[in-house]
């Protein structure tokens, strides 16, 4: 077993740590209180190929591995949770929907400006009714002529509404199966489509760089080509994305929870009591020890999911694991970093609280950790 990162692998973790450092880290701060997407930073992470690095460079690609795009989405979290998020849903959602069930027509014209980072993707399933339960949707989509006429309501939807975003892939209704259970299918539509509309911005406790908006369909018309893969399938499409994107999700959280790790060490080692570094503190020593050992672990975990991803296996336990595991470390690493930083870790004055705030949204992404337990309770152990 080789755990030694390839050459692309290390060079793209390399620009990302040097990223963050330079350019992310320094305004993490300032994009948590303000909100602003900030597209600068965007363009130079597109620049870098970042945003197109697991697909084909026939669209534009890097035609590099998950586990490198992974890798990418733990640094840049690590700089900025939701600049993070940003990639990840960009990415592992609506492009790599696209790559995965679009026609050629639709790579060009959808997947090329995704990969390319020209323009940022957005994913839309969840609605007022259909959180955890996704086959609840009600949104619907019927055929009328040339055109695929859509009304309903999503909610929550990351990156729908910013400047750079062109599209969001919508799950719909579209009839019955066998009489009796929903009929789902998947829709590309672009920003601009006659009866499209944004409705509330979210006002959330963290990752405020990338906006969460919620998306309106009323009688929203796009061309009948503007489905994708097979109309009978879309409860699978998105299921498949929704796996690899709980990879992004699982390294979301590790490259979170290094940044709590790396505050609170520097923090033990600069705060003075009883005349010393409380990191002289066994309590303090113990903390950090636990968290470090849980972030490896952790990382482990993402990093073999991807790399099962890559090499054509089946991933859906592991991916579950690691996204269980990830960020539940990443909360428990946020609690022990406050805890370490004392009555400032309660206050603005260090970036622990605002960790902490960010490190609850990895346990209810992109399925709940009860979601988690009840996909390896059903699917891994078939109880
Ligand atoms: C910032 C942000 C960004 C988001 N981005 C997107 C996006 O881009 N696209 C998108 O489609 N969605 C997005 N979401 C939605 C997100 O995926 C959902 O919030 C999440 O799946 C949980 O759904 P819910 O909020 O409706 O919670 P609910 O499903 O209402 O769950 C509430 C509680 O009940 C528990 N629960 C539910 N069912 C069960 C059960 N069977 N057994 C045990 N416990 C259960 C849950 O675990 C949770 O603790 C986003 C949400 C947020 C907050």
């Amino acid at each position: 077993m080789d755990f030694t990162l390839s050459t692309e692998q290390k060079m793209i973790q390399d620009l990302c740590k040097n990223m963050v450092k330079k350019e992310i880290a320094p305004i993490a701060e300032e994009m948590d209180k303000t909100g602003e997407f900030p597209y600068a930073l965007w363009k130079k992470i597109a620049g870098l190929g970042i945003t197109g690095i697991p697909f084909p460079e026939q669209y534009g690609g890097g035609e590099l591995d998950w586990l490198s795009m992974n890798i990418a989405i733990e640094e840049i979290s690590r700089g900025d949770a939701g600049l993070g998020a940003s990639l990840l849903d960009s990415v592992a959602l609506a492009a790599n929907l696209i790559f995965t069930f679009g026609t050629e027509e639709q790579k060009e014209e959808f997947l090329v400006p995704l990969a390319s980072g020209e323009k940022i993707g957005a994913f839309g399933l969840t609605e007022a009714q259909a959180g955890s339960d996704a086959n609840a949707i009600q949104t619907k989509a019927v055929l009328h002529g040339d055109e695929w006429v859509i009304n309903g309501t999503k909610q929550f939807i990351t990156n729908a509404g910013l400047k750079h975003n062109g599209l969001v892939v919508i799950a719909a209704v579209t009839g019955e199966k066998d009489g009796t259970r929903k009929k789902i299918s998947n829709f590309i539509v672009p920003t601009g489509a006659p009866g499209y509309s944004f409705g509330q911005t979210y006002h959330k406790m963290g990752w405020r760089a990338s906006q969460t908006r919620e998306l309106i369909f009323d009688d929203c018309r796009v061309p009948k080509e503007n489905i994708l893969g097979d109309p009978e399938r879309g409860y699978n499409q998105f299921h498949m994305a929704l796996q690899t994107s709980r990879i992004g999700f699982a390294a979301h959280s590790v490259g979170l929870a290094q940044a709590i790790f790396d505050a609170s060490l520097a923090y033990a080692k600069e705060r003075e009591q009883f005349g010393r570094a409380i990191g002289k503190f066994q309590a303090i020593q113990f903390k950090l020890a636990d968290m470090l050992t849980e972030i490896e672990l952790a990382r482990l975990m993402t990093y073999k999911a991807a790399w099962q991803k890559d090499q054509g296996e089946n991933f859906f336990a592991t991916s579950t694991y690691a996204k269980l595991f990830a960020s539940e470390t990443a909360k428990r690493c946020a609690d022990r970093g406050v805890q370490i930083h004392g009555g400032y870790g309660l206050t603005d004055e260090y970036p622990i609280s605002r960790y902490w705030r960010e490190a609850k949204f990895e346990e209810i992404l992109d399925g709940t950790s009860e979601i988690q337990r009840l996909n390896i309770v059903k699917r891994v152990l078939k109880l």
